[in-house]
């Protein structure tokens, strides 16, 4: 038995147990064992691991502060970030988020998730949270005061381990939501995504590698890019779309993944002398849902709860919102406060949650790109979006964040005499 844990009727006992070493487990782990909890993180794979979501906003930093792991994070010398660059055709518009309504940090970092992921678990283990890698948690006996996790540790043994809480951050795993049936579909329709990393030898002189780069298909509907750059000379680039739209490109994904990045213009100027340096990725059928975020003694975190799209790069920032807010929660609880987590969690999580999916649902009905390319949108509204794409879609004093979707939708129609017209080339 080691020091952090106590042992009753041969079962493990600790205050917190999270499900998942990911940036959402991360920030809660780090966040309760600073609190001084006895905290148990158990994740499946052993890290260093690759993961996809490697584009940061700038409200990251806030929450990577408030759980002390901004140091731990920042030591990684990662690619400086202030703004979002998009591109259709021989349009381009860029969101600065400096120039953001929203207080709080305006930059953050390009990330290659691996060594991210890895630095902010090493962080909260620093803060004195225990971590077991190899460890697959595999059922769940919801109760409100002791509720029970089964797993498998890394050499192969069944155990039970027994928490005063837990916190599902198990990312696409989902492990809490299928176990107890919260799980549901998302009202998002379902897409792809092929990507890998490259060395990209970019020399184009007007580019901006403090950017995110989101590029339109010329013609294909739903069809959108991402270039994101490291700082090592490196990138993560991908493909959205329908499955189908993607299988025609080519006969195996790394040839349709190359192939859709020649048909757009500028993607294929950038990347003319790069080099793939990692295998192609497939993920699809990624947005998903729950009916609840929370049930007795546990919470949803993350992806393990929601997730929409990638394209405005918000899953990081919603992951560790959830581990944010969560924590003190958990903490309060386990002091014998009485916490009402639907409004003091689930209320709240979700909606920064809506606010992004207003802006998804935006993007793919075409509404979103003709307000971005419409160069004569007043500076105001540019940092209200700015402020959004920024990350801060919790916050109520933005109008497009307070009434997203009347916002949206009256921006929309009065972009419409802009020379440039999304409504008659739906996106
Ligand atoms: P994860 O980071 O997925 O961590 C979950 C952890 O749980 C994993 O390490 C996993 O091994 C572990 N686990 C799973 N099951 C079990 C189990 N049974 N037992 C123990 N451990 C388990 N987000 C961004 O912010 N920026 C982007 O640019 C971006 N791009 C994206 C592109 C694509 C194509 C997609 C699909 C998503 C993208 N995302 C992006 C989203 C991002 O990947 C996720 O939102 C983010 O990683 C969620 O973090 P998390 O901590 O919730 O889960």
């Amino acid at each position: 038995m080691d020091s952090s844990a106590a042992m009753v009727s041969g079962i493990e006992q600790v205050d917190v147990a999270i499900i998942g070493a990911g940036p959402a487990g991360a920030a809660a782990a780090a966040w309760l064992a600073r609190a001084g909890l006895r905290v148990r993180v158990l994740e499946q794979s052993q890290f260093p691991r690759f993961s996809i979501g490697e584009s940061l906003l700038p409200q990251c930093m806030q929450y990577l502060h408030d759980c002390g792991l901004l140091a731990a994070a920042e030591a990684g010398g990662f690619q400086y970030k202030d703004g979002a660059a998009f591109c259709w055709r021989d349009e381009s518009a860029a969101i600065l988020f400096t120039e953001k309504f929203s207080p709080g940090p305006g930059t953050t970092w390009q990330v290659p998730r691996a060594d991210f992921d890895q630095r902010l678990i090493e962080g909260a283990q620093a803060l004195g949270a225990e971590v077991l890698f190899g460890c697959k948690v595999t059922d769940f006996a919801p109760d409100a005061r002791k509720p029970r996790l089964c797993l498998i540790t890394a050499e192969g043994q069944k155990q039970q381990l027994e928490a005063r809480f837990v916190l599902d951050a198990s990312g696409y795993g989902r492990v809490l939501a299928r176990l107890t049936g919260l799980a549901c579909d998302s009202v998002l329709e379902s897409r792809c995504a092929l990507f890998m990393h490259v060395e990209d030898r970019i020399d184009t002189a007007d580019y901006d590698r403090n950017k995110i780069l989101i590029g339109i298909h010329p013609q294909l509907t739903g069809v959108w890019y991402w270039l994101i750059p490291f700082s090592d000379g490196r990138a993560s680039v991908g493909v959205v779309g329908d499955r189908a739209t993607l299988e025609q490109a080519g006969l195996d994904d790394a040839e349709r993944l190359w192939a859709m990045l020649r048909q757009e213009p500028r993607y294929a100027e950038l990347l003319k002398n790069a080099v793939q340096v990692r295998d192609t990725g497939r993920l699809e059928g990624y947005s998903a849902a729950v009916t609840r975020l929370h049930g007795p003694g546990f919470a949803l975190l993350g992806n393990a709860g929601e997730f929409l799209d990638p394209v405005f790069s918000s899953g990081v920032t919603i992951a560790l919102h959830s581990g944010w807010l969560a924590a003190p929660l958990v903490q309060r609880q386990l002091v014998g406060e009485t916490v009402d987590w639907q409004s003091e969690f689930e209320q709240p999580l979700r909606a920064g949650v809506d606010t992004f999916r207003e802006f998804v649902q935006a993007w793919y009905d075409g509404r979103l790109p003709r307000i971005i390319f419409n160069q004569r949108q007043p500076a105001r509204i540019r940092s209200m979006i700015s402020a959004v794409l920024a990350g801060y879609a919790w916050d109520n004093q933005n109008p497009l964040v307070a009434a997203s979707r009347r916002r949206l939708n009256a921006l929309a129609q009065s972009s419409t005499d802009s020379r440039f017209d999304l409504a008659r080339h739906p996106c």
